[in-house]
């Protein structure tokens, strides 16, 4: 029943935009607020129902799906044609005036089939009974909801963690000098999938010696050499739902930058996990890690943000990061899950990133992976 939950919620997002519809076309969305897998469908939010519009290859599996739940708390409905003249066709039987849109997962060419389907429906001046129908461009309605897990979402990340930490804590098994990075990706993809994950959450990274000074290579015909330092960076779908964690691990001995870099990220690791708990804002949590990475020269060398969300996708609400005009920066709150991943990258050298998953708690947070932060392998 949790998306009855999650569908209220929503509504009162809906209610307080002022708007007497909302038209959902990211999946991931729909996936949230219905359950529905497909890989098309669309959903029409009003105020007293949840219109599912999929077409015939889903209908059957959109009925399973709304079996257990109330009648009438999501109704199907099978598009004959396209979603858009389908959507169209339902706002004006609903005679929806202010109709909310995606707007960041609308493109134009649909936005304005919807707009021209609404208004070629708009009755005559002298029949007039009310005003055009409107789109109404709306931001994060739903992945404001999406921020706070409830108890079913912490369970499957909870688990997704526990199994992802399993593969990191084994990693020594996958690494070792002359073995390429691209051997050892698709290694990691079916451990992965071996753990009960449907697929990787994202392309894994391997990225060894130089390599691991990018810090979103791409996994080469590198081979690791003595001396490398290699970011494993590699996530899994569980249930749905997103884990993501990142090992450095040190083949033989480290150069004394390397082993620099190893002490830094590891203490910006620990004192961004230190600043998790409610009310903090996620730049304060970013600042924690920067502000060590700084205190050690190497504040030119975390290019990128402390964390991001996961969930449903693989980078969600919130964002944790430096405080930017323009993106939201409010405090978090319990039920929050997102990534703790401070890095440190020189150019030539090598790089080192820790990455884990926490759940904010009442008083603090949760860590949802567990595997040794440094890992070395002596040779
Ligand atoms: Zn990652
Ligand atoms: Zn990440």
């Amino acid at each position: 029943m949790a998306v009855l939950a999650r569908l209220d919620r929503v509504r009162a997002h809906v209610h307080a935009a002022s708007l007497d519809a909302l038209v959902v076309t990211h999946l991931p969305n729909v996936r949230y607020l219905t359950g529905f897998t497909g890989t098309a469908g669309a959903l029409v939010l009003l105020p007293d129902r949840c219109l599912l519009m999929v077409d015939f290859r889903y209908a059957t599996a959109a009925q399973d799906l709304i079996a257990s739940l109330p009648t009438g708390a999501i109704v199907i409905e099978t598009v004959p044609q396209t979603y858009d003249a389908a959507i169209v066709d339902v706002l004006r039987r609903e005679s929806s005036r202010r109709i909310g849109i995606e707007a960041a997962w609308l493109s134009v060419s649909r936005f304005n089939a919807m707009s021209s389907g609404l208004a070629a429906g708009t009755p005559t001046p002298l029949r007039a009974s009310g005003p055009t129908p409107v789109l109404v461009a709306t931001e994060r309605l739903i992945e404001r909801a999406r921020m706070i897990k409830d108890a079913e979402e912490v369970e499957a990340i909870r688990e997704g963690g526990r199994r992802i930490s399993e593969i990191a804590r084994r990693l020594a098994d996958f690494v070792a000098p002359g073995r390429r990075e691209d051997e050892i990706a698709a290694e990691l993809d079916s451990a992965i999938r071996a753990a009960g994950f449907s697929r990787p959450a994202f392309e894994t990274i391997v990225a060894s010696g130089p390599n691991s000074a990018l810090p979103h290579a791409r996994p080469t015909g590198r081979r690791l050499e003595a001396g490398d330092s290699t970011v494993l960076d590699f996530g899994g779908i569980y249930e749905g739902y997103c884990v993501d964690l990142t090992r450095t691990v040190q083949l033989g001995a480290p150069s004394a930058a390397l082993r620099q870099l190893y002490q830094a990220v590891a203490k910006a690791h620990e004192a961004a996990v230190a600043a998790v708990r409610p009310g903090v804002r996620p730049s304060a949590i970013d600042a924690a890690a920067r502000d060590v990475l700084v205190q050690h020269g190497l504040g030119e060398a975390f290019g990128h943000g402390t964390g991001h969300g996961i969930g449903l996708e693989i980078h969600e609400d919130p964002r944790i990061g430096r405080e930017m005009p323009g993106l939201p920066d409010a405090p978090v709150e319990p039920g929050m899950i997102f990534t703790i991943e401070p890095g440190a990258y020189l150019p030539g050298t090598g790089g080192v990133r820790i990455e884990d998953d926490v759940l904010v708690t009442a008083d603090g947070c949760e860590l949802l992976t567990d595997a040794p932060q440094l890992m070395m392998i002596d040779l």
